[in-house]
């Protein structure tokens, strides 16, 4: 017997969770499927910006969402989705890499985006202790520190004058003797006495003992090393969306990302998306946990068949 959800929520992060407690609390029969609980928002230690924790473990908050989505009914299933497909029926089916299928009405695609990494030593070992992929997260962390940010992009640009107001001193290492970020914002950043610019040079090693306390870095020309004494290391160097399994439903922008609405909806009627994944251009927490709860809420519009009906949360 095929088991048809009412709606399946790819990813189990923020946006997930929350989207899995709203359509929970339509009675929606769900399912969350998810390569681990919680997404990006579980890896740092201490997050301030959440309203109503004034910090808190990312990873305990992230069980605190799971509980709540599991509370109102949605049901949750580790795997990696790597396949879905539109049925004539205008039903989906789900294919996750163990091989099992899964029916539902709705999708909901919430399966974020991953930082790229460098890829040198110590950049893994001390995430979370001093090395960081996002500035807007952690500049407060880093007030009157030295850091440094690796990129060339707006990212790495904009994320040097955010700090710049905080930190005592920034390097911004760039592997090209240009940026290729705007030039409104290179002009900006140059114009900065305690930036730091440090052109023709990628980053070796990230050293420390228990955190971050310096950043080795290579000429490219003339392969000679130097030790930055720094606090911390931002790599600012862009994001990867592996939005290939769902390119030939829905559409998407230069970056991967889908492209919704204001109410979520993507292009095709019945798939949702909302937080990192979509073309939102703010990637935080709270804007992805409060995107989820839109998604739930529209896809329940969508599946109700009332258009245009104003229905609320607390309106059962
Ligand atoms: C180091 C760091 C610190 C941060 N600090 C803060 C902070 O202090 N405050 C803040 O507001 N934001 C912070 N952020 C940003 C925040 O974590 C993200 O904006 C947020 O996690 C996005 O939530 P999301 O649910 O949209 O996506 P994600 O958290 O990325 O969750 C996506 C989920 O989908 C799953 N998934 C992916 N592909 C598939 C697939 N094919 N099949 C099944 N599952 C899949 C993933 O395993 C994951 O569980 C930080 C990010 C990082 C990396």
């Amino acid at each position: 017997m095929i088991n048809v959800y009412d709606v399946i929520i790819v990813g189990g992060g923020a946006a997930g969770m929350t989207a899995g407690i709203y359509t929970g609390r339509k009675n929606l029969k769900t399912l969350i499927i998810s390569m681990d609980v919680g997404g990006q928002t579980s890896i740092p230690s201490n997050i301030e910006n959440y309203p109503g924790f004034d910090g808190i473990n990312g990873y305990e908050m992230m069980m605190k969402f799971q509980a709540q989505a599991m509370k109102w009914g949605a049901e949750m299933i580790t795997g990696k989705v790597k396949k879905i497909d539109k049925k004539k029926d205008r039903t989906f089916k789900v294919g996750v890499t163990s091989g099992e299928t899964y029916d539902a009405r709705a999708i909901i695609l919430a399966f974020g985006k991953t930082p790229l990494s460098l890829g040198i030593p110590g950049e893994e070992k001390f995430m979370g202790k001093g090395v960081s992929t996002c500035v807007t997260c952690d500049a407060p962390l880093y007030r009157d520190k030295t850091v440094a940010v690796v990129g060339g992009g707006n990212s790495a640009l904009g994320g040097t004058w955010e700090l710049s107001s905080l930190a005592k001193k920034i390097y911004l290492i760039h592997r090209r003797d240009e940026f290729r970020g705007d030039e409104v914002e290179v002009e900006r950043v140059k114009k900065q006495d305690n930036i730091d610019i440090v052109l023709s040079h990628i980053p070796i090693e990230v050293k420390g003992d228990q955190f971050v306390e310096g950043l080795v870095v290579e000429d490219v020309n003339t392969k000679k090393q130097k030790t930055l004494e720094v606090d911390g290391v931002f790599v600012e160097i862009g994001f990867k969306v592996d939005s290939e399994f769902v390119g030939h439903l829905v559409k998407r922008n230069e970056q991967k990302e889908i492209i919704t609405n204001l109410n979520c909806e993507t292009s095709q009627p019945g798939i949702f998306a909302c937080g990192d994944v979509s073309d939102v251009i703010f990637k935080q927490t709270v804007i992805s946990a409060g995107e989820g709860a839109k998604a739930a809420l529209q896809c329940y519009h969508y599946l109700s068949g009332a258009k245009g009906k104003v229905s609320i949360d607390w309106d059962h």
